[in-house]
């Protein structure tokens, strides 16, 4: 197995809310650390916490040795993450959700917008941007890609958010919340493994990226969520407000930014 294959299984547990790995057998000492480590450094598993595999704790530090895990990043689906949220009680936002917006779009898409959380059209219809600012958002990569002339409609991308249940009276996901749904919404990409991600506003920026900058300090250039590029830009709903109206012109440059990265 190689570096990066071990760093792909270890950010993939690590998504499932697992912190610490067990290799079964061999005959070498007990390693410490966590796989947050591990997964970035790429060769180093943890011992120690809740086990996942095997019962004796032994070396994992040579990536060549095959690390069998019950799942891996391959096993994953979308049904499968859909699934495990179930009638998802895990946080506060639950008490007041109509219904759960996992995500909606082509599972192969090679470009994924995340928003923040659902509204209150989402929240009833289960499906995320179907409002005004889904409206928008819809306008905006339809229109872009038109005058653009890339043949893209809004079902070959996907779209999620960073909390799959509406917070009361649309305020902004809290810490935990983020926390706590950001698992799922880090497994759907790592599923659709997209070539670019949009992340709309700073919610999803600060999701994606464990970042507190601004929109308009993050906006216009590339970042990156693990290996993926990821554009940051401004969120329909910030758009829809009429002050913000020079804010919708850097909006579409962003998105033929990402259009032309994705799909040229
Ligand atoms: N705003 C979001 O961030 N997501 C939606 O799905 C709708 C509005």
């Amino acid at each position: 197995m190689t570096k990066e294959e071990v760093r792909r299984y270890l950010e993939f547990y690590q998504d499932l809310g697992v912190k610490n790995l067990y290799r079964r057998g061999g005959a070498g000492e007990p390693v410490t650390g966590s796989s947050e480590q591990a997964a970035e450094s790429g060769r180093q598993v943890a011992e120690s916490g809740r086990q996942v595999a095997g019962t004796t704790p032994s070396r994992l530090s040579d990536p060549l040795i095959p690390l069998v895990l019950p799942l891996g990043p391959g096993h994953d689906n979308l049904a499968k993450i859909s699934e495990d949220i179930g009638d998802c009680k895990r946080c506060r936002l639950h008490e007041g959700r109509n219904r759960i917006v996992f995500g909606s779009g082509s599972p192969e898409a090679r470009l994924v917008f995340v928003g923040e959380g659902p509204g209150a059209d989402e929240d009833e219809q289960g499906l995320p941007f179907v409002g005004r600012a889904g409206q928008l958002l819809t306008q905006m990569i339809e229109g872009t890609a038109r005058k653009e002339g890339i043949p893209l409609k809004r079902a070959d991308v996907y779209i999620c958010n960073v909390v799959k249940c509406r917070p009361p009276e649309n305020r902004t996901p809290q810490p935990d919340e983020m926390e706590i749904c950001g698992q799922f919404l880090f497994r759907q990409l790592q599923v659709i493994r997209p070539k670019a991600v949009c992340a709309l506003g700073s919610t999803a920026a600060k999701a994606l990226l464990g970042t507190t900058l601004g929109v308009t300090k993050l906006r216009g250039k590339w970042h990156a969520w693990r290996d993926i590029p990821l554009m940051v830009t401004y969120h329909p709903s910030y758009l829809l407000r009429p002050y913000n109206q020079n804010a919708k012109k850097e909006a579409w440059e962003d998105l033929k930014l990402v259009l032309h990265y994705v799909y040229d």
